[in-house]
């Protein structure tokens, strides 16, 4: 789900806090240092300074006086209804002011209001979310702040399994060991098999993740702690730390169990990188993270750590070490068929009568997220609600659909029916180069026009070994793969549109390398041109000139081969037009050809690895 952030969490609201507590007490500290410096005193005592000539200054406000001695020293009385202030002209040297009859200083009330409101505020806050933390066990910090906010559930409230989790096959079967192991952890030591304590679950909002950890201590029968990493920063430093330290102490208490962990990059983004103020405070927080890892990861605790996040590029590599969370699991969004299934799973919880074609609702629904179809039939539902019928029919999905998708529209790609087969062209064409030319491309490992992030489509190719060097042929067939994906467009309907910019971006890099830096041109020579304004005008357009003239080669090369192939673009594009995702083994299947033997590799961390187009 998209959990809408916390009014004012982490950096921001404790900024706000701050910034709010400062106020309240430069506020106070002038209320007090009022106070403190002016004296009070007793008519009598006043009357007898007046006389010895001990005052400067007065000022008179009906029967408030205030004044200052000649040493500089403040007081104030109260004289009585019938003072006689002759008294005081009697006096030489003497400042003497009636004010006019005002009963106080208003800006000093406004602001004795405000500092109270504001303190007032905060105390409450903190006491309320002392509170909402739990009422059992020790706190540290001040109203127990220390604790950690995590939510608990036991055994018996986690009613989710694998089944209530449509799709994510892959991400299933990873997560298998981690449920052997919360139901018989001593078959694991026994075998002296690596426990897998630290799983980092990557993908973009509402796709899974919270639903496949509860999903995986539903099917093992344990307690689930869930907590975001954005709720342990808070404005003391030490206090994450502590709350790190109180969670743990629970979930040991309370195993078998899996703690599951939100937005880890909330406290796990690498140094430097600031999340708002408080760097030291999230600094500490990620190292108590680490050291209770380090802890349970020699013990024989039965605790499992999930962690969530749609940014493992910013993550801290100290996160990622052995026996932290060495394991990903990706949780990607769902495509053609997984998304029929999250439709189902989620229309048994509604009625709806014959009218309503799931299989189109599925169609329109590209890159949606399992919580996005959710919301779909949700909406669905509330719409015969209110028009008071029992059972939702396809117009009310029709108008669901839209609903959700214009909320969509804000925050990511929504895609038009000629943006589909377009990208769907596009990708054919990268896809059919990659197959076209085996020798100097890394292998085809799949292909899709499910978008992620905000690419709407991906071709895939699998890294065989680590590359230290590429000749020119490679660098010249990447460039025509990368040029592929226009010139198949433009194929198919005659127009350009823009989702080519990133792949001569990629290209022209590449030629440039091969120019300034490799002496592939013909008229440079073997000379390295490293800086852009050290040499001649004459030279920057010589370099230009090749630079165009490789990039045409290439791109004449790519578009040769796709006018000559232009059965098998149609077949790669109709294929991913109907699917969505096709392997690199579908891929060969649709166009009758033999897949040549790759040196497979390791395939856990393809997505990580492997060059994208
Ligand atoms: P994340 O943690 O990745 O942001 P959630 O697990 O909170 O996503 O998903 C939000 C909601 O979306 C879930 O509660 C569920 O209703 C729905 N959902 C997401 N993915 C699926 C799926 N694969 N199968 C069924 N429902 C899903
Ligand atoms: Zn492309």
């Amino acid at each position: 789900m998209r959990r809408p952030k916390k009014f004012f969490s982490g950096g921001p609201r404790t900024f706000v806090i701050t910034f709010v507590v400062i106020v309240g007490i430069v506020l106070l500290a002038q209320l007090v240092t009022h106070m403190m410096n002016t004296d009070h005193v007793a008519y009598s005592q006043f009357s007898e300074s007046l006389t010895k000539g001990k005052i400067a200054q007065l000022y008179q406000n009906g029967q408030q006086v205030e004044g200052v001695y000649r040493d500089g020293k403040r007081f104030e009385t109260v004289v009585p209804a019938n003072w006689d202030y002759r008294i005081v002209e009697r006096q030489k040297d003497i400042a003497y002011v009636i004010l006019p009859p005002r009963q106080f200083s208003l800006p000093l009330i406004l602001s004795l209001l405000l500092g109270f409101f504001i303190l007032g505020a905060f105390l409450w806050t903190m006491l309320r979310q002392s509170r909402s933390s739990g009422s059992s066990g020790g706190g540290s910090g001040i109203f127990g702040v220390g604790r950690s906010n995590a939510q608990m559930f036991v055994p018996e409230q986690v009613k989710v399994k694998f089944d209530d989790v449509a799709g994510l096959h892959g991400a299933k079967e990873d997560l298998l060991d981690v449920i052997d192991f919360l139901k018989n952890p001593k078959k694991f030591s026994k075998l002296g098999a690596k426990v897998p304590k630290g799983t980092l679950m990557i993908g973009e909002p509402g796709n899974g993740k919270t639903l496949l950890a509860k999903a995986v201590a539903g099917e093992a029968n344990c307690a689930f702690f869930s907590v975001s990493a954005s709720s342990f920063v808070e404005m003391f430093v030490g206090v994450g730390a502590s709350r790190v330290r109180d969670l743990f102490a629970r979930a040991r208490k309370n195993a078998p169990c899996i703690v599951f962990i939100d937005e880890i990059d909330a406290v796990g983004s690498h140094r430097g990188r600031g999340y708002g103020g408080g760097n030291d405070e999230r600094e500490q927080t990620l190292n108590q993270l680490l050291t209770e890892m380090d802890g349970f990861a020699t013990s024989d605790d039965t605790v499992v750590i999930l962690a969530a996040t749609n940014r493992p590029d910013v993550l801290d590599r100290a996160l990622l070490r052995p026996g932290r969370f060495d394991r990903q699991v990706n949780v990607p969004y769902p495509d053609v068929r997984s998304r029929l299934q999250i439709l189902q799973v989620h229309i048994k919880n509604i009625k709806c009568d014959s009218s309503v074609d799931l299989d189109k609702v599925d169609r329109s629904t590209v890159g949606f997220s399992g919580a996005d179809l959710a919301n779909v039939v949700n909406e669905a539902a509330i719409l015969a609600a209110k028009a008071g019928i029992k059972k939702s029919n396809a117009d009310m999905f029709e108008e669901a659909l839209d609903r959700i998708t214009l909320g969509k529209e804000h925050k990511s790609i929504v895609l038009t029916e000629l943006d589909r087969e377009m990208t769907a062209y596009h990708e054919a064409g990268h896809t059919l180069i990659n197959i076209l030319l085996p020798d100097d491309l890394e292998p085809l490992h799949k292909v899709t026009i499910v978008p992620r992030g905000r690419a709407l489509g991906v071709t895939f190719s699998l890294p065989e070994r680590d590359k230290y060097s590429s000749n020119e042929a490679e660098m010249k067939a990447l460039v025509a793969k990368l040029m592929a994906g226009r010139i198949a467009e433009e194929l198919k309907f005659d127009k350009r549109a823009t989702g080519a910019h990133n792949d001569f971006e990629k290209a022209t890099e590449i030629v440039q390398k091969m120019v300034r830096f490799y002496g592939m041109s013909e008229s440079l020579g073997n000379v390295v041109y490293k800086d852009n304004d050290q040499f001649s005008d004459e030279t920057v357009s010589l370099i230009d000139q090749e630079v165009r003239r490789i990039v045409k080669e290439c791109y004449d090369m790519a578009a040769k081969l796709l006018r000559d192939n232009r059965d098998k673009l149609d077949k790669i594009a109709n294929g991913l037009l109907e699917s969505e995702l096709l392997s690199a083994a579908q891929v060969y299947a649709l166009l009758d050809m033999e897949q040549p033997k790759v040196a497979t590799l390791e395939l856990e961390s393809v997505e990580a690895d492997s060059t994208s187009v």
